[in-house]
């Protein structure tokens, strides 16, 4: 054999290898790769279009779609292969192919490009179509479930958000936007300082950090204030969470309970105080009586206390009418408060009776209390839609804590005895014990 002989063998066997080469990827990639003449007839159909439509190559090459899809059902198919074939022009489109041998539709991500001669004339078409139905019913569930969760998010009622720990919102629901009047997707991807008041940011943030230094779930009470000025309470739950190659993040749920706040601290209140005078209770005074005599007891600390009672109260509700005493009573308790410090506790035991309780004040001192308290009641004058002024006088019993008292049972019923020995000794005066 000539050397010119032998290099075109060898550029014949180079060509051979090539082409076994391409056959073999046509072969093995996922897509399914055709051509077809003018026609519309197949020339070339690689091993995924055999497979799909179960065929040899003989029972395909050389004849057209009608045998291989239902065309009413594939009615882009024949449109797009039109199209390539006739304007000469790439078409890049999602088919629906119904594939009789498989009795379905299929999806397709499918290019197809016309083929030319030497003279630039159309002589065909080839098509690259890729199966995409699992990714578009993937999709869809996907969708649908996004839909669904939205829905839910949207409408529950709580404010909820994700924001990682550069402090971009990574979500926000309608309530979170609502509240600081823009729209999710005005906050979304900002950090809170860039869509939130400075203080109102901060103050979320330093929760926020508290999550995303420990990593465990965090409930706590935060505030705000509305676009009036008024508090908010909240209750908020905030829960780390991280996803794949993102930043750590948080997830948090806060709930308004400004309505429930307030009832609380009504409750609280009333549960407190005496809705006749507006003073403490007995519950109240007994609760912090107990305590503060402990306290006094346990650090060597002097406590007095001091129980009043209106002298013949019940004169003054047989001469005026029951109504007319409760304003007697009320007048009682506003002429009370002047007398005592912001450390002393002020109570309306019960009926016409009132005690005090005196923190570091010595037996002297809270009579000397008790003497201004007598006095003060003794000029008080009672007036109303009746004749004459009402006038009053109290009795006063006054004691100071001692090492024998053991219980505040002991220290309280002292007073008590005081204020019957007051009573006694003619009433209108104080007597300590
Ligand atoms: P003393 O000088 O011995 O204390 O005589 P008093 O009449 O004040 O004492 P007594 O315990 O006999 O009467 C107390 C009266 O207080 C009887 C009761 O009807 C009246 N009272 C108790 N609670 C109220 C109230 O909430 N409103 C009015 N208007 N009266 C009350
Ligand atoms: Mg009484
Ligand atoms: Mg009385």
């Amino acid at each position: 054999m000539s050397k010119e002989q032998q290099s075109t063998v060898l550029s014949y066997n180079n060509l051979l290898l090539k082409v076994k080469m391409l056959a073999e990827v046509l072969t093995n990639v996922g897509a399914c790769i055709y051509t077809k003449d003018l026609n519309g007839h197949y020339t070339y159909v690689n091993q995924a279009v055999l497979d799909l439509l179960n065929v040899t190559t003989a029972e395909i090459v050389g004849f057209d779609d009608t045998h291989f899809f239902d065309l009413a059902l594939s009615q882009q198919l024949r449109e797009n292969d039109q199209k390539v074939m006739k304007e000469a022009i790439t078409v890049k489109s999602e088919e629906k192919n119904f594939i009789r041998s498989l009795k379905e539709t299929r999806i397709y991500q499918t290019v197809k490009k016309p083929l030319f001669d030497d003279n630039n004339n159309v002589i065909g078409m080839c098509g690259i179509s890729t199966d995409i139905t699992e990714e578009k019913k993937l999709q869809k569930i996907v969708k649908s479930q996004e839909k669904l969760l939205h829905t839910v998010l949207d409408n529950v009622d709580a404010y909820i958000y994700m924001k990682d720990n550069e402090r971009t919102f990574k979500y926000v629901n309608s309530k979170v936007a609502e509240l600081f009047g823009t729209t999710p997707e005005n906050m979304i991807g900002k950090k809170d300082i860039e869509v939130l008041p400075f203080d109102v940011a901060e103050h979320f943030y330093h929760s926020d950090q508290k999550v995303f230094d420990t990593g465990i779930k965090l409930t706590i009470e935060e505030t705000s204030e509305d676009e009036q000025g008024n508090l908010l309470h909240y209750i908020s739950t905030k829960i780390p969470y991280q996803q794949q190659g993102e930043l750590p993040a948080l997830i948090g749920f806060s709930t308004d309970v400004s309505e429930l706040f307030t009832l609380k601290e009504q409750f609280k209140k009333q549960a407190n105080t005496d809705s006749l005078t507006e003073l403490y209770n007995r519950r109240y005074f007994i609760k912090h009586a107990e305590r503060e005599f402990h306290r006094a007891k346990r650090h060597l600390r002097i406590l007095s206390l001091i129980s009043i009672d209106i002298d013949h109260f019940k004169s003054i509700n047989d001469n005026y009418g029951h109504p007319v005493g409760d304003k007697v009573l009320i007048s009682v308790a506003q002429c009370l408060l002047p007398c005592v410090r912001q450390e002393d506790i002020l109570a309306r035991m019960g009926g016409e009776e009132f005690s005090i309780l005196l923190p570091e004040t010595t037996l002297q001192s809270a009579k000397v209390v008790a003497e201004r308290i007598r006095l003060n009641q003794r000029n008080l004058t009672i007036n109303g839609q009746w004749q004459q002024a009402i006038k009053i006088t109290v009795s006063i019993g006054v004691t100071c804590i001692t090492f024998e008292d053991d219980t505040f049972d002991d220290f309280f019923t002292r007073a008590d005895k005081a204020l019957y020995q007051a009573k006694d000794n003619g009433r209108d005066q104080v007597f300590c014990l």
